[in-house]
């Protein structure tokens, strides 16, 4: 796999009998839309690799089920944020499972594990590596990034360039009275008219990045085999949530691999709520859009690369759906087995789905006279890259 810290491809070979991996998931306010698709389906297709590898596979992802946009949603529409979270948090379920998208084996809302945050903020006041500002009522908890020694090494940016990402991407460094500006907030005193828990801490809500450091350790402890998420996620949170895994726990590095996915682009721009370009699952559900069509579609790109959406992804999706449909329908074909090799080597290779894809598209336009291949292929399809033939 491309592991974002080294920059380079390594090995991941988890070494023990249960992989553990940790993508970052949803905050809850909006549909699920392609680039979540996308992101969600890379990490996937590394599940269905490992499985298939003899690997059990510990796979936990987080909902950020209360945190600042969602609040602003919900205010803006005059909904109870609580009804925003539950509804956009069953359909995004609903989606990735119309996507076949196998799911985790922990689902957790930062809600649900609201003591648990609290408490990994406690350790990292414990070990001095964190501080109190004042807030309207009751102090603000504040991480320092001077505590970790390994700050930066997830994402090698210079602090010009995280300063600017902070900054857009939920940070505050304008804040006065932070030590330093990149400095992530860990813990938010309750504020009015907001939601809040009672905590060792006063009452209050926790910051993101902590979030996941908590709900990743206590599941899956130290190192992740991977950390995922889309190329968003590398500053500021998945280098602030490796810096508090450090400092908690003492231990380096918090995943051997950080892989990320590319963004999902339409019309030359990145897809994003704040710009309302989005193209939902939910959406093409309702427009009868076969999901393995749609799950070609997206695999037919790389997962690492930034790309663009356009509605001939889809056709071209539909159209190979129903070529590899023809093909395993027939009596016999090219070896079954060879085919089954190829797709397993190119997906050992970074998750190389167009590859494997055109490797299928290969045996559907060949001829053989391997009888059981039909079936051994559309099996490979069903297992590997989750789409169903039959
Ligand atoms: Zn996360």
């Amino acid at each position: 796999m491309h592991d974002s810290a080294s920059g380079g491809r390594l090995e991941v070979r988890p070494d023990r009998p249960t992989a553990r991996l940790y993508v970052c998931g949803i905050t809850p306010y909006d549909a699920t839309h392609l680039g979540h698709a996308a992101t969600y389906l890379a990490f996937d297709t590394l599940a269905r690799l490992w499985r298939d590898r003899g690997y059990a596979v510990d796979y936990v992802q987080n909902v950020t089920d209360v945190d600042d946009p969602l609040l602003e949603r919900a205010a803006r529409d005059g909904e109870d944020w609580t009804v925003v979270a539950e509804r956009e948090t069953e359909l995004f379920r609903e989606d990735m499972t119309a996507l076949r998208v196998l799911p985790p084996t922990h689902f957790v809302g930062a809600v649900e594990a609201m003591e648990e945050i609290a408490a990994y903020v406690l350790r990292l006041i414990e070990a001095g590596a964190a501080y109190r500002l004042p807030a309207p009522v009751g102090e603000d908890v504040y991480f320092s990034i001077t505590a970790s020694t390994h700050f930066g090494q997830v994402s090698h940016l210079d602090t010009a360039r995280m300063l600017r990402l902070s900054a857009e991407r939920g940070g505050d460094p304008d804040r006065v009275g932070k030590k330093h500006p990149l400095d992530p907030l860990l813990w938010l005193a309750a504020r009015p008219g907001e939601p809040a828990w009672p905590s060792p801490l006063g009452p209050g809500r926790p910051g993101w990045h902590v979030e996941c450091t908590a709900i990743a350790l206590n599941r899956l402890g130290m190192p992740l085999d991977v950390q995922g998420g889309g190329s968003d996620l590398v500053f500021p949170h998945h280098e602030m949530s490796a810096a508090h895994a450090e400092v908690a726990t003492g231990g380096w590095p918090f995943a051997r691999a950080y892989v990320h996915a590319g963004m999902v682009g339409l019309d030359g721009h990145k897809m994003s709520k704040s710009r309302g370009n989005l193209v939902f699952v939910s959406r093409l559900r309702t427009d009868d859009v076969d999901a393995g069509a749609l799950r070609l579609a997206l695999l037919s790109a790389h997962y690492r690369g930034d790309r663009e959406w356009t509605g001939g992804a889809l056709e071209a999706g539909q159209r190979r759906l129903t070529a590899w449909r023809t093909g395993c329908a027939r009596g016999s074909g090219p070896s079954g087995t060879a085919l089954l090799d190829a797709v397993r080597g190119a997906l050992a290779e970074d998750l190389d789905t167009p590859a494997a894809l055109r490797l299928v598209d290969a045996w559907c336009a060949a001829d053989g006279d391997d009888r059981h291949a039909p079936g051994l292929v559309r099996d490979t399809v069903d297992a590997l890259l989750g789409v169903l033939l039959a």
